[in-house]
C-alpha cells in the first residue's frame, strides 16, 4: 500500500523551510526513521517516518517551505498484507469447546511471555499465560540473567578482596560455605519469581502451569501431569525461548559434564574445569568458578573471545584472563570426550595440532537453540525455519496475523530486554495499537571482569559491510576514577558518521561498562552527535566521562589527555 507522508502537528510552526533531505528515492525505512529536517527561527525539527517501508517518492526540495499537512514523500508500507487484519477484530475462536478461554493466550513465562501478558492485561485484554516451569521468569530469572548475577557478583567480592592485598589490605583466603551461597542466590531467584506472580494476580492474568501444544490455529492443548486442557484463543503470542545447545559426541547422562543451567546450581566446585566456548555464558561462568577456587581453560572456536565484541574492547579481558586462568586457547576446538572414573580425558584441536587433557568438570556453552520446534506451531500454520526460530515481522506477527512471536525464539540478539521490548509491541499491535520493533541498537554486555559492552555498529561490522565512520577513544589509564578503582585497563571507543558526526555504536571495557553502555545506547537512540556528548557535563570523577571524553577525542577538543 502507498502512503502519502505529510508534516505532522509540529507546534506552532508555518512555511517552515526544508534544511535538509535524509532519504532518496528506494530508502528503506523503519517507523520513526528521520526523513528531513525543518528549521524555524526558533527550532530544527525531523520529521520522522510514521511507519516502517521504502521511499517511493519525494514530493519536496531543499528549500521548500512546508506547513502541517503538506505532502512531502511517498512510502510502500512493509505491511501491506498484514494491515489489512484488524487486531481489534480478530477471527472467532474456533474452540467452542474449550476449558478456558484467552482473549490473548501466551505461551512461556520468560521475559518475552510475562511482559506480553502483562502489557495485555494492561491494555484491557483478558491474558491466559501459560508456562511449564512452577515458577514464573523463564531463562532469566530462574537460570540465566539472575542467579549467574549473583554468583558474579560472589566473584567480585572474593577477587576484589584478593587483589586489594597489593594495596595494603589483606583479608586471608575466602571461607567459602557453597550451601550458602546457593541459598542466597536461590533466594534472589525466588524473591524476583514470586513477584512476578503476584504481578499477574493482580493484573488478573490466569497462569496455568504445563506444556502447551497449539493443536488447532485458534486452540492449544496444555498438559501437566496426567492432566490435560485446552485452551482456545482469539490471539497468541508465542514466546517459548531457548535452551542450551549441545555437542553431539558429549555423553548426555554424565553429571560431570554440564550446561549453564547445572553450572549456575554450584553443586560444586571441580579442581579442573573445561570451558567449552568462549562466549557470554562460558567466559562469566569461568569468572564465578576460577574465584570460587577451580582452575580453569576457556577453549574457542574462532580467533577471539566473545566474537561479537571489537577485538580492541575485547584485548583486556582476553590479558587478564589468560594470566589467571591455566589456559585461554584461541582457534580451538574440543573434538571427542572419553570419560572415566578418574576424570573426563578431553581431545582438543588448535593451531598447534591434537592433544589429550583430563578435567573433572567440563561445561558446554557453544550457543543456545531456540525452542520454536517444540510447541506444535505447524499445527495453527506458524512457520518454524530449519533452526526452530519463528520468522516475524516488525510488528512481531507470525506468518499468521493473529499469532505473534517475541524473544529468543525469533532470532538472535538472545537477550532479555530485547525480549521484552519486542513483547510490549506484541501486546500492543495484538490490542490494535500502532506499533513496531524497531530499536536503532540493542546493547549487550558480557559481565566478565573487567565487563564487556557494545551497542550499535562495531568496527568489526563497519569495516565489513563497507560502512563509513570515524572514532574517538579514551583510555582509562587517564581516569581518575578507574585509577582510584586500582583498574585502569578499560577504553571506551564511540563510532561516528564522518558526515553528521552522529553516534552510530560504542564499545566499552572495564569495571561497569555494562552500566554505561545505556548512556551510548540512549545517545544513538536520540540521534545525538559528537558534539552533544561532549556538551553534555559528566559528574566527576566518574567512568561515565570517558564517554563524554570519547566524543571529545573524535571533535578534537580533548584536554584531559
Ligand atoms: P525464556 O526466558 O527462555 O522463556 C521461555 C519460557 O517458555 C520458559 O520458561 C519455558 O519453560 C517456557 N516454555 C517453552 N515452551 C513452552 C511450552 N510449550 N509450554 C509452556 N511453556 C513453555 N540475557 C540478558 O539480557 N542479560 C543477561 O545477563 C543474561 N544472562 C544469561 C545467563 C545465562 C546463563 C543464560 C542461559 C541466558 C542469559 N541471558 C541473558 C539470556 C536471557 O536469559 C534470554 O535472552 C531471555 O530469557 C529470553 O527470554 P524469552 O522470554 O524469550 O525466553
Ligand atoms: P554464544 O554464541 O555467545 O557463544 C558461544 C561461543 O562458543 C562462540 O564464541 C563460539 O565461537 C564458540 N563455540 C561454538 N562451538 C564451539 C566448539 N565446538 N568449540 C569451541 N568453541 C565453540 O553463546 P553462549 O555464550 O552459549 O550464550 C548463548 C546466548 O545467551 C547468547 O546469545 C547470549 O546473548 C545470551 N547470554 C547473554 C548474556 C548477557 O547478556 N550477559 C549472558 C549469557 C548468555
Amino acid at each position: 500500500m502507498k502512503t502519502g507522508i505529510t508534516i505532522p502537528d509540529i507546534g506552532d510552526f508555518k512555511d517552515v523551510p526544508v534544511i535538509e533531505i535524509l532519504v532518496a528515492p528506494g530508502a528503506r525505512v523503519d517507523i520513526n526513521t528521520p526523513l528531513l529536517v525543518l528549521e524555524s527561527d526558533k527550532a530544527t525539527l525531523e520529521v520522522p517516518s510514521p511507519a516502517a517501508g521504502t521511499i517511493t517518492e519525494i514530493s519536496v526540495r531543499k528549500g521548500d517551505k512546508v506547513s502541517q499537512g503538506t505532502l512531502v514523500m511517498t512510502l510502500q508500507t512493509v505491511h501491506d498484507a498484514v494491515a489489512t487484519v484488524s487486531a481489534a477484530s480478530p477471527a472467532p475462536n474456533a474452540a467452542p469447546d474449550a476449558d478456558l478461554h484467552a482473549e490473548i493466550l501466551v505461551v512461556g513465562g520468560g521475559p518475552g511471555g510475562y511482559t506480553a501478558a502483562f502489557r495485555a492485561a494492561d491494555l484491557g485484554h483478558k491474558v491466559v499465560l501459560v508456562e511449564r516451569r512452577q515458577t514464573l521468569g523463564g531463562v532469566c530469572l530462574n537460570v540465566g540473567c539472575i542467579p549467574s548475577k549473583a554468583l558474579l557478583h560472589a566473584a567480585k567480592v572474593i577477587d576484589e578482596a584478593k587483589e586489594f592485598s597489593a594495596h595494603g589490605i589483606a583479608f586471608g583466603e575466602p571461607a567459602i560455605d557453597l550451601a550458602a551461597l546457593q541459598k542466597w542466590k536461590d533466594g534472589v531467584v525466588g524473591r524476583l519469581t514470586s513477584g512476578l506472580s503476584g504481578l499477574a494476580r493482580k493484573r488478573n492474568v490466569t497462569v496455568v502451569t504445563g506444556e502447551a501444544m497449539f493443536v488447532t490455529p485458534h486452540s492449544v492443548k496444555v498438559s501437566a501431569g496426567g492432566d490435560v486442557k485446552t485452551i482456545g484463543f482469539d490471539q497468541a503470542i508465542i514466546a517459548a525461548g531457548s535452551e542450551p545447545a549441545t555437542l553431539p559426541f558429549l555423553p548426555k547422562d554424565d553429571p560431570r559434564i554440564i550446561d549453564s543451567t547445572a553450572a549456575l546450581s554450584v553443586a560444586s566446585v571441580p579442581d579442573r574445569l573445561l570451558v567449552i566456548g568462549g562466549g557470554i555464558i562460558g567466559l562469566e561462568m569461568a569468572t564465578v568458578y576460577h574465584a570460587l577456587g577451580a582452575k580453569v581453560t576457556v577453549v574457542e572456536a574462532t580467533d577471539q573471545l566473545i566474537p561479537g565484541a571489537d577485538a580492541d574492547i575485547v584485548a583486556p579481558l582476553m590479558k587478564r584472563i589468560s594470566k589467571k586462568y591455566e589456559r585461554v586457547a584461541l582457534n580451538t576446538k574440543v573434538v571427542s570426550v572419553f570419560p572415566d572414573e578418574k576424570g573426563i580425558a578431553v581431545r582438543i584441536a588448535g593451531p598447534a595440532g591434537e592433544e589429550t587433557a583430563v578435567f573433572d568438570q567440563v561445561l558446554c556453552a557453544v550457543g543456545r537453540k531456540p525452542n520454536g520446534a517444540g510447541i506444535g506451531a505447524e499445527a495453527a500454520g506458524v512457520k518454524i525455519d530449519v533452526h526452530g526460530f519463528i520468522a516475524v515481522d516488525e510488528t512481531m506477527r507470525t506468518n499468521i496475523p493473529h499469532i505473534f512471536a517475541v524473544g529468543d525464539v525469533v532470532g538472535q540478539p538472545m537477550l532479555a530486554h530485547k525480549a521484552t521490548h519486542q513483547a510490549k509491541i506484541a501486546a500492543e499491535v495484538a490490542a490494535g495499537q500502532n506499533a513496531a520493533f524497531a530499536p536503532r541498537a540493542i546493547p549487550s554486555v558480557a559481565y566478565t571482569d573487567p565487563e564487556i559492552a557494545w551497542v550499535g555498529v562495531t568496527e568489526t561490522k563497519a569495516k565489513a559491510l563497507g560502512i563509513d565512520y570515524g572514532k574517538g577513544m579514551f583510555p582509562w589509564a587517564a581516569s581518575g576514577r578507574a585509577l582510584s578503582l586500582a583498574r585502569s585497563e578499560g577504553l571506551t571507543k564511540i563510532l561516528f558518521d564522518p558526515a553528521t558526526h552522529r553516534i552510530i555504536g560504542a564499545g566499552m571495557v572495564g569495571p561497569n561498562a555494562g552500566e554505561l553502555i545505556a548512556e551510548a545506547a540512549l545517545a544513538i537512540e536520540m540521534g545525538a552527535d559528537a558534539t552533544d556528548i561532549g556538551l553534555t557535563v559528566h559528574p566527576h570523577p566518574t567512568l561515565s566521562e570517558t564517554f563524554a571524553f570519547a566524543a571529545e577525542a573524535f571533535e578534537g577538543t580533548l584536554t584531559d589527555l
